[in-house]
């Protein structure tokens, strides 16, 4: 059995009354809070303000990551930040500079939208991203994205298939154009 199908077992929603789903907004696919992850050893304070963080000498295909940032009450939130690191496509950490790192806030809408790099492999995990990510006046969310159909991701302890990132366009290996993918968050604001 793989981790997914563990997964899809539990509908999200469930063990709600379904009187009570009425009075909830919809929040589409998450309603549910994103799940905090471990911080790991490599996040660096400061990032620069960018939704770019391609440069030269950094390895890797192009990623385009976008999505929404809501409330738990799923309003969509302005003005969050996201801080994003990550290996390289050769899977190691730039800790001397700010490669591969950069922070950004949501649009009037809550909208985000990342340009990067798709993170390569390293030893004891599967491919992910780190991010945090933090409304105005909230508390920190420290957690990790992953990328469908990876090998990787049945064997890594940390795995989550709730932290997903939904994916369109060309695949991992594709030469043409940027693989896209996309999470929304669901974060408290107090
Ligand atoms: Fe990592």
């Amino acid at each position: 059995m793989t981790v997914n199908s563990a997964v899809l077992a539990v509908p999200f929603g469930a063990g709600l009354p379904i009187g009570s789903l009425a009075a909830t907004p919809s929040c589409g696919q998450q309603p549910q809070p994103t799940p905090r992850q471990m911080e790991g050893p490599y996040f660096t304070r400061n990032s620069p303000q960018r939704r770019s963080l391609l440069e030269d000498g950094v390895s890797g295909s192009r990623l385009v990551l976008s999505g929404q940032v809501r409330g738990l009450d799923c309003a969509p939130l302005a003005g969050v930040l996201l801080d994003f690191w990550q290996a390289d496509g050769d899977g190691r950490y730039h800790n001397r500079d700010y490669r591969l790192r950069g922070h950004q806030f949501t649009d009037h809408d809550g909208r985000y939208r990342l340009e990067t790099v798709v993170p390569g492999l390293y030893p004891g995990r599967t491919r992910h991203l780190h991010v945090k990510v933090q409304a105005p006046a909230g508390p920190v969310l420290t957690t990790q994205l992953y990328f469908t159909g990876e090998p990787r991701n049945r064997e890594d302890p940390i795995f989550s298939a709730a932290l997903l990132m939904s994916r369109a366009g060309s695949s991992l290996q594709g030469e043409s154009g940027a693989v896209q993918a996309g999470f929304d968050f669901a974060i408290p604001t107090a």
